[in-house]
């Protein structure tokens, strides 16, 4: 008997669940980005007890094939890309094909789908069958998938979830980036039955601010400027607060390149510096900022959660957001950019 022997696939898919599926917020994530990869307009999310319970993301977006449905749930099979080289050029914001098989390798998982809204169809994992049930159901054009009981078979992941409120916080965060990122679809947000956004869609100005009010708080829009600006081929856009708005945590930063949610050093460090006359020590600059550049000098595939990025000229990048946000701040009339300055006039 050999000592070396290919692990099962649900095993596989358990430790790759490792990289993808933290908490709770981690598969809300995944399954709104799937969502508004399959071009929907509509996107609700439902959640119980912090996401443990249950999380239900539905769409109005392409929907899946019965044929397609097995496939979305097993490991490395996507529909984004094709070939190496389609990595270069990737917008969607999944292509790793491995979201799916990871939550339904430690939950129970239920995805129902149409692409016509006559004909539809769902798979069900749960417990140790990896091998999807395939069953006929109603569904209008779209998709639903449904994550009960996360964790349930790898009991020393679930000990380390925090409580209910601090779960659902990050879903609630997580909900907030996809939302900022995504004006033209409508979205709403449930949990424990309660309500807790309703966003229209709409893609101008007045329709943004709205949204931004309703996500970040009335006071950051009312006090925000706003920015566009282009040049060498990179174009900055969104609010920033003014330096009068300054915040004890770092809790109102949203930072977006190419529509993608992310953490960056470069980034941070650009932005630090464009405040660092007007802030005093230990307060933090609110802002909901985009960035929007050529795909191909941005790399995506760093980590498989994809928060952080690569950008092909860190310098370039980094000049021209510094350069950007202090000219704006700089402009500020002295009582906007000084917190509690004393007039001496
Ligand atoms: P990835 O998003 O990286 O391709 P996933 O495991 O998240 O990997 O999804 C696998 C595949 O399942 C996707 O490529 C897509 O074809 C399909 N899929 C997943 N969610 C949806 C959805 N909400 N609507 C339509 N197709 C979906
Ligand atoms: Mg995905």
């Amino acid at each position: 008997m050999t000592k070396i022997r290919t692990l099962t696939p649900r095993l596989a898919n358990q430790i790759a669940a490792g990289e993808v599926v933290e908490r709770p917020a981690s598969v809300a994530k995944e399954l709104l980005e799937n969502a508004l990869d399959a071009g929907a307009t509509r996107v609700d999310i439902e959640v119980e007890q912090g996401g443990v319970k249950l999380i239900r993301v539905r769409d109005n977006g392409s929907g899946l094939a019965a044929d397609d449905l097995p496939l979305a749930l097993s490991r490395h099979a996507t529909s984004k890309i094709y070939q190496l080289d389609d990595l270069e050029a990737v917008t969607s914001l999944g292509f790793r094909g491995e979201a799916l098989a990871s939550i339904s390798s430690v939950s129970k998982l239920l995805m129902s789908s149409s692409e016509d809204g006559e004909e539809a169809w769902q798979a069900r994992t749960q417990g140790a069958d990896m091998v999807p049930e395939l069953s006929p159901t109603a569904h209008p054009q779209g998709t639903t998938v449904e994550v009960r009981d996360l964790f349930f078979n790898t009991p020393a992941r679930r000990k380390f979830l925090r409580t209910e409120k601090t779960e659902f916080g990050r879903i609630d965060d997580t909900f907030k980036r996809v939302a900022l990122a995504n004006f033209g679809t409508n979205f709403t947000l449930r949990h424990n039955g309660k309500t807790i956004h309703s966003l229209r869609s709409g893609e101008d100005q007045l329709s943004m601010e709205r949204r931004i009010a309703e996500l970040c708080g009335r006071a950051f829009m009312e006090d925000a400027i706003h920015v566009n600006v282009a040049a060498s081929g990179l174009k900055l856009w969104g609010w920033l607060a003014k330096p009068t708005f300054s915040r004890s945590q770092a809790d109102l930063q949203y930072f977006f390149v190419n529509g993608r949610a992310i953490r960056d050093r470069v980034v941070s460090h650009a932005v630090r510096q464009a405040y660092r006359d007007v802030l005093f020590h230990g307060r933090h600059p609110a802002f909901v900022l985009y960035l929007e550049l050529d795909p191909s000098t941005v790399d995506v595939n760093v980590h498989p959660t994809k928060h952080e990025v690569r950008f092909r000229d860190q310098r370039l990048v980094h000049d021209f957001l510094f350069r950007t946000l202090h000219r704006v701040i700089a402009e500020l009339k002295p009582s906007d950019s000084l917190p509690g300055a004393v007039d001496t006039s």
